[in-house]
Parts: structure tokens; sequence; C-alpha cells
């Protein structure tokens, strides 16, 4: 059962109440510099990116902040570390959401001037607990552990609720898997704001991808997690593309095919590998909860093709199709991807 969590909106997107997970990202270009920043944020929307984060460092970048948001097609975030002035410009040049933490910006009055920038501009604040960054007293007292951490948010979110704010979004990341998980698991028993989730500081590609799956795929299985990035030393296009894998695998994407493939064995008489590899391709943009199965051969093809709304099962140079679990035809591999296709794609019962 999914945890039902409170609703912000960041900009057109509800956060949270049961809605779709959204996958993030943030851009690694200088913000100051506009053309490549919406360059890369042209790249990350044509991987599947539904909202970006900008880090917004001084003045000057709080100023360029107005064109890129004027350019992205997805609600952009301003990422902000103690300046609150860089954090009402941000609020006031149009961003969706602040990642700001209330209590490293100062006096209680600057707090409330952030908080009244956001209320008239009617935009959250996400709230990014880091194990790496937590109060000395708070460490002091708990020691670097995931309930620190959770003593952290109640911290920054009690500070913005006694101004009455409480469009909040809150993250606890950790480079620490299952500090992570623990604090975000903590978190979720004592708060229904939604959570943005995810692994920080995961490493490069190979080991931080491991990472943020088991990270973020243990926690969307226990139903917690509204908003989820990948955080890798890579180009941000592979974090969102990691992402939406996630979200795939565990049939979080709403309207999204389920693809199976068999691993292939000594059995193998087919070149399977090819063919899977066009077909789940081919049917990623169909907005269809389908499942395509591709098997290699008839000792497990036909028990899994029954499972699946479209299956083939590979033989000696031809393939079984099927269409929800019964043989349709057998088709030589020459015309098998057309033929497979064309059946899913003209398929409307
Ligand atoms: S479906 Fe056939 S080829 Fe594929 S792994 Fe199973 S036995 Fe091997």
């Amino acid at each position: 059962m999914y945890r039902k969590t409170r609703v912000i909106y960041v900009g057109d997107i509800p956060v949270g109440g049961g809605n779709p997970i959204t996958v993030q990202t943030m851009t690694k270009t200088d913000t100051r510099d506009v053309k490549a920043t919406c360059e890369q944020i042209k790249d990350i929307v044509g991987a599947g990116c539904d909202i970006v984060r900008c880090a917004v460092p001084d003045m000057d970048a709080s100023e360029k902040i107005k064109d890129i948001v004027d350019f992205s097609p997805i609600p952009v975030i301003a990422d902000i570390h103690f300046d609150y002035r860089i954090a009402i410009k941000c609020a006031d040049n149009g961003v969706a959401c602040l990642r700001i933490n209330p209590g490293n910006i100062g006096s209680k009055k600057r707090v409330k001037e952030v908080v009244k920038a956001c209320k008239h501009n009617g935009i959250p604040i996400r709230i990014g607990v880091n194990s790496g960054s937590l109060e000395r007293d708070i460490l002091e007292k708990y020691g670097n552990t995931p309930k620190a951490m959770v003593e952290s948010a109640k911290r920054h979110i009690g500070f913005l609720e006694e101004f009455g704010f409480y469009d909040i979004k809150v993250s606890l990341k950790s480079s620490d898997v299952k500090k992570t998980v623990e604090a975000c698991r903590m978190f979720a028993k004592q708060f229904d704001y939604p959570q943005h989730i995810g692994v920080t500081e995961a490493g490069t590609y190979s080991i931080g991808s491991v990472k943020s799956i088991i990270g973020i795929g243990a926690l969307l299985l226990d139903g917690i997690g509204d908003t989820i990035r990948v955080s890798l030393t890579d180009n941000p296009v592979r974090e969102v593309t990691l992402g939406r894998s996630i979200l795939k695998a565990l049939n979080l994407l709403p309207d999204s095919p389920k693809f199976v493939s068999c691993p292939t064995c000594g059995r193998i008489q087919f070149d399977i590998k090819r063919f899977a590899e066009i077909i789940e391709k081919e049917i990623e943009d169909i907005k269809k909860p389908i499942t395509v199965a591709v098997m290699g051969c008839a000792v497990n093809g036909p028990g899994e093709a029954r499972e699946a709304d479209y299956a083939i099962c590979g033989g000696k140079g031809y393939a079984a199709i099927y269409k929800r679990g019964k043989l349709i035809k057998k088709v030589d591999e020459k015309s098998l991807v057309k033929e497979f296709l064309l059946m899913i794609k003209e398929d409307d019962d």
C-alpha cells in the first residue's frame, strides 16, 4: 500500500498523496551559463525528467535563473545554501520550488521573509537533510545516525511551521544506503510531508547505480517516496534514465509497458538478444500497461506467454507469437519484429 502523504505542487506537478512518482535530477553546468544549462535541461527532458534542480550559488545566478525558468519545459527548483536574499530573488524570479534549509538561513526574521516570498509566489520549500552536514548539537546528542537526521528534519520543519508554512517536501539522504533507508522510514512514521528520496554522493556509474537501486528501491517497495533522484558522478541524463528504470522495474510508471525476456541458456537456437533489445526499445513509447515477453525456447516460453499480453517464443529460425496466452502464428525471423510490433500496436482490445 502506497503511503498517503500531503500533496504539494511543484509547478503544475502534484507531488505526494499517491500521485505518480516523479524523476528529478540536477543540472551540472554553471547556472550563470544560461545557454549551457538550457542545453542540459533539453537533454534531460528528452530522457524523461519531470523536475529539474539548479544550484544557485550567488545573486548573479539568481538573476539568470529567470531565463532558465522561461526556457524550461519542466518545473525548476532553485537549490540555495544559507543566503535568504538569493532565496527570495529566486522565488520572485519564477522558480517552482526552493530547496533550502530554514535552520541555516540565520535569524527567524530571515526565515519569515523567505516564507513570505514563497507564500506570495505560491511555491513550496524542500528541506534537504544530508548526514554529512548535521547540526553540531544534534550530532553530539544522537551521533551520526538516522535518528539524528530525522531530528534535524524536525527542527527545520519547525522553523517553517512556526510561520504557518506547510507546503513542505523533505529529503533525508546519506551516502550510506542503510542509513538513508532507515532515516526515511523513521521520518515516514512521524510525518505526512511528501518525501524526495535518493542516496546522495552514491559514486560513479557502476557502484552509484547499485546503491541507488537498492536504496530507492527498498523505500519505494515500502510505499515511501514521492519524487526520486539518482545521484551519480556522471551525466544527469544517466541519472534520469536510471531513475525511470527503477520506477519501471517496480511498475510505478503509469501506462508503461512491462518487458520480460529470458536470460538464454544452452537451449537457445534463436538470436534473442537482438530481438529483445529491438522490441524493448520499440515498445517504450506505447502508453498502455501491457506485458510483453520475449522468450528463447519452448521450455519456459509458453508458461511466460500465458502471463503476458504479447509474447514471442523462439524456435530454430522462426518464433511463435502469442497473444494473451493463445498461439497466434509462427513467423520466420526475418518478419518477426515487424509482425509482432504490428500486432501490439494495432490491438485495441
Ligand atoms: S526460455 Fe529457454 S532459452 Fe530461455 S532461459 Fe529458459 S530454457 Fe533457456
